[in-house]
């Protein structure tokens, strides 16, 4: 057998090749606001398909990139791939706003806001339109933290706390760093139906939220009955596959045209 650190470093010089060759993909997932279902932005979601593996999650990719010294390439890579495709869309008339997941080893680098926001310019993609997700476990090293984060805010550039709730010290985050939006983690939306204490803390993070000018977004909405709830906590965006899974950048505008047609028939139907 061989032994498992071998096998990983043999994975991680795999994924430095492939980040090299072009050979991982994006996806992207809608998030819309609650109230009124309009597409409020998109996701970049990486995804790798190994040749003899198959698809390797990005939770395992990401943390192998992260310690084999290639999370700088990773997120370049996956930057200027979600850029070129928000060009690629704004050509097709829409222009939404964009999110890429953060590795807390990159937001150490202080050099980092002014690299995406160079990488941005380059691109013509406007700052304003651009969302950095953070997740709390990344939020280590406060004080470099909330100068880099500082420095994203002042250029424009939204941040988000994912996976809020399942972290540590997130209270002292919150109170100490400029965020822009705070996403509710899926283990509390996914059972908030059955769940009074899962309702009941979602409700308090929503009031959090806006308590400090935040906006609240909740991911992984898997049915109308979750989106109708989170409506009635006051959530203000959703994501999630009841209302899109990841999909090819190809997909989002044809996806956006059917939407729209199945809510005018929706709208026509209620009222009749
Ligand atoms: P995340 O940022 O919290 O992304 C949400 C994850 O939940 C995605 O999994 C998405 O496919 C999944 N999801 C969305 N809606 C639903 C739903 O309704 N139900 C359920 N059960 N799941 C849902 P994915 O794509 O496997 O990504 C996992 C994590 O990997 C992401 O969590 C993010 O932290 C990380 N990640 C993905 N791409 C990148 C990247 O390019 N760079 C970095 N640093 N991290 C990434
Ligand atoms: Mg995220
Ligand atoms: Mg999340």
């Amino acid at each position: 057998m061989i032994p498992l650190v071998i096998a990983e470093e043999k994975l991680a010089t795999e994924l430095s090749l492939a980040i090299e060759r072009h050979a991982l993909s994006l996806v992207f997932q809608p998030k819309i606001e609650i109230a009124t279902g309009r597409l409020t932005g998109v996701e970049a979601l990486a995804r790798w398909d190994h040749p003899a593996l198959g698809a390797i999650g990005p939770s395992t990719f990401v943390s192998l990139a992260e310690r084999f010294g290639s999370i700088d390439a990773l997120t370049d890579w996956v930057i200027a791939a979600a850029l070129r495709q928000w060009i690629d869309w704004r050509e097709q008339g829409v222009e939404t706003n964009l999110a890429f997941n953060i590795s807390a080893l990159t937001l150490r680098d202080v050099h980092f806001p002014d690299h995406l926001d160079r990488m941005c310019r380059i691109q013509g993609v406007p700052l304003d339109r651009i969302t950095l997700e953070v997740t709390e476990g990344a939020t280590q090293h406060a004080v470099r933290l909330l100068d880099t984060l500082t420095r994203f805010r002042i250029k424009g550039i939204g941040v988000s706390l994912d996976d809020f709730g399942t972290g540590y010290s997130s209270l002292l985050q919150l109170r100490q760093l400029p965020y822009s939006e705070l996403k509710i983690d899926q283990c509390f939306v996914l059972d908030a139906l059955r769940s009074r204490e899962s309702r009941l803390i979602i409700q308090a993070m929503v009031g959090l939220a806006h308590g400090l000018g935040l906006t609240a977004t909740a991911e992984g909405i898997e049915d109308a009955e979750t989106l109708a709830l989170l409506a009635s906590l006051g959530c203000d965006h959703g994501q999630g596959f009841f209302i899109a899974h990841p999909m090819r950048g190809t997909e989002l505008v044809p996806w956006m045209i059917d939407r729209s047609a199945e809510r005018a028939e929706h709208q026509t139907a209620r009222a009749a």
